[in-house]
């Protein structure tokens, strides 16, 4: 009898189905760029190919790490297929990291390389031998530099490495609101069965064109957008960054985008969003914070589209989806996407939860990673032992089935022995006339341990005080709820990704309440 080894029998399963998607459509357009550039799916074979041809002649070997801090480029992107191709773990860092910050990735990731911006080589070299990191090479954000060079030279064919469903194929750090950022491990089958299933439920097809000003160091601009079009044909429109007039500019070439929730915001303020600029659009994407309701009825009265949002994280890919054919409710994240099992459950104890009970959403399926990077407590501490992953995130389901997301369960506010849900209050908050939008955190307070505070931001010209706001939302929510400071800013810290950084508001108002009780009830 003859027996194969289970490693010359593997393909690279990741890979593999980019391959067969591509091998349908070589002659297709993948990916254009306002500046010029224009690709076909023979053009990312062959591209991706010298990427991995170069790191194996720098002595990549399967299952080591390529940091990459870069601008985003189309060279990042074939970059990153020839890592995965190389049989590499890819490991995406935002140009923004500073080299203390580099410090802390490459130390905890080792990777054998790292490719950085030119302009940024010298500074780094000194971090990278600290790491001990075997070859730093730079691309820039034009495409060119040093491992560009080597690709140039490299031949346009490549044996994949092989690779099984259970293999890294990235590692993500987490933006690390709450001490140290952890590195998700993110498998090949991860990241293949997100992408069929989103290109599958949104139905992306080779006529699509996606509109993509997101990062390419997050999941979101990175996997949603890219894998999802690559495995399902369609043509990427690949701006350096987002902004809206250029977004504006180059809707009518498109059919799909995928935005943060302030893409949104953004283009409403926009003169030229209209209803005609945006007719032929077939599919505009939410995700990554959460929308406000305001938002998806001005977004649906002004362009006649309802914004579909969906919910994941770097540790899930994508979990939930408003569905393309059925209703998509504002305020909610949907359903389950197909293959993942979700619950809320009591987040001390564990216990699950029933419909419209408020815990910690839970879930489980192939779009769940592997655990932390070399943390294997922090990865025990997040898993139940039926193997549900524990998010982090506050949520309940309604009677429809739909996921509502209520916050993260470090942003609960305890005050005085009851939780208070950042989300129910803000929802009151946003409900009133002259205001854009708030944020409602829990600060240190002598008597109640935690007091609630709401930073609010004014619409231009609203005449709002902190007594208004307070008696207003008396009405409706229960004293133990109400803030008992209400601060006025004309804008909340957000990250890249449009998240609202709490921990930063909680941090420059840390002293608001002082440590003296009030005379609040
Ligand atoms: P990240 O790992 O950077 O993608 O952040 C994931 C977190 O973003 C989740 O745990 C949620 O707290 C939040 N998030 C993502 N999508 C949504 C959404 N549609 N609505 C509300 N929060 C979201």
């Amino acid at each position: 009898m003859q027996v194969r080894s289970h490693q010359t029998a593997m393909t690279n399963h990741f890979f593999q189905k980019i391959r067969d998607a591509i091998s349908e459509r070589e002659s297709r357009t993948f990916l254009e760029t306002p500046a010029g550039v224009s690709w076909t799916y023979a053009g990312v074979a062959a591209l991706s190919a010298r990427y991995a041809s170069a790191l194996a002649e720098l002595g990549l070997e399967a299952g080591d790490r390529v940091a990459v801090q870069v601008e985003k480029s189309p060279e990042a992107l074939m970059l990153y297929l020839g890592a995965i191709r190389a049989g590499a773990v890819f490991l995406p860092l935002n140009p923004a990291y500073t080299n203390a910050e580099l410090d802390y990735f490459l130390g905890d990731a080792e990777p054998t390389i790292l490719i950085c911006d030119p302009a940024r080589r010298a500074g780094l070299a000194p971090v990278a031998a600290r790491a001990k990191v075997r070859s730093l090479e730079t691309l820039g954000p034009d495409g060119q530099g040093s491992l560009r060079d080597r690709s140039d030279i490299s031949v346009p064919h490549f044996k994949d490495a092989p690779r099984g469903p259970d293999d890294l194929a990235a590692i993500l750090y987490t933006s690390g609101t709450t001490g140290r950022s952890k590195g998700a491990m993110l498998t090949h089958g991860n990241l293949a069965s997100n992408a069929e299933v989103l290109a599958t439920l949104w139905r992306f097809s080779p006529a699509d064109v996606l509109l993509h000003a997101l990062p390419i160091y997050h999941t979101h601009g990175l996997f949603v957008a890219v894998n999802t079009l690559l495995l399902s044909g369609g043509k990427i429109l690949f701006l350096p960054k987002f902004d809206s007039t250029q977004c504006l500019a180059l809707m009518p070439q498109a059919t799909t985008m995928m935005g943060v929730p302030t893409f949104y915001t953004r283009l409403l303020r926009h003169e030229n969003l209209s209803r005609e600029r945006t007719a032929h659009m077939r599919l505009f994407i939410s995700g990554s914070a959460p929308l406000l309701e305001e938002t998806h009825r001005a977004w649906f009265e002004r362009t006649g589209h309802v914004i579909l949002e969906r919910y994941g994280m770097t540790e899930t890919n994508m979990t939930t989806s408003n569905p393309y054919d059925g209703e998509r409710k504002a305020g909610t994240v949907g359903l389950p996407l197909p293959g993942v099992a979700l619950r809320i459950a009591e987040p001390e104890t564990g216990a699950i939860l029933g419909q419209a009970e408020t815990g910690v959403i839970e879930v489980k399926g192939p779009n769940v990673f592997k655990g932390y990077w070399r943390n294997p407590e922090k990865t025990a501490a997040e898993f139940r032992s039926d193997g549900f992953f524990i998010t982090g995130d506050l949520g309940k389901i309604d009677e429809s089935g739909y996921v509502h997301i209520l916050g993260r369960a470090k942003d609960l506010i305890i005050s005085g022995g009851f939780n208070v849900y950042p989300k129910e209050v803000e929802a009151e908050i946003d409900a009133l006339a002259g205001v854009i939008e708030s944020a409602v955190i829990g600060l240190p307070h002598g008597d109640f341990g935690e007091g609630v505070a709401a930073i609010v931001v004014p619409a231009p010209g609203a005449s709002l005080d902190e007594q208004a706001v307070q008696d207003a939302l008396s009405k409706n929510l229960a004293k133990f709820k109400l803030p008992k400071r209400v601060i006025f800013v004309d804008e909340l810290p957000r990250n890249a990704m449009g998240k609202v950084q709490k921990n930063l508001l909680r941090e420059t108002f840390r002293d608001l309440f002082g440590s003296r009780p009030d005379d609040y009830p």
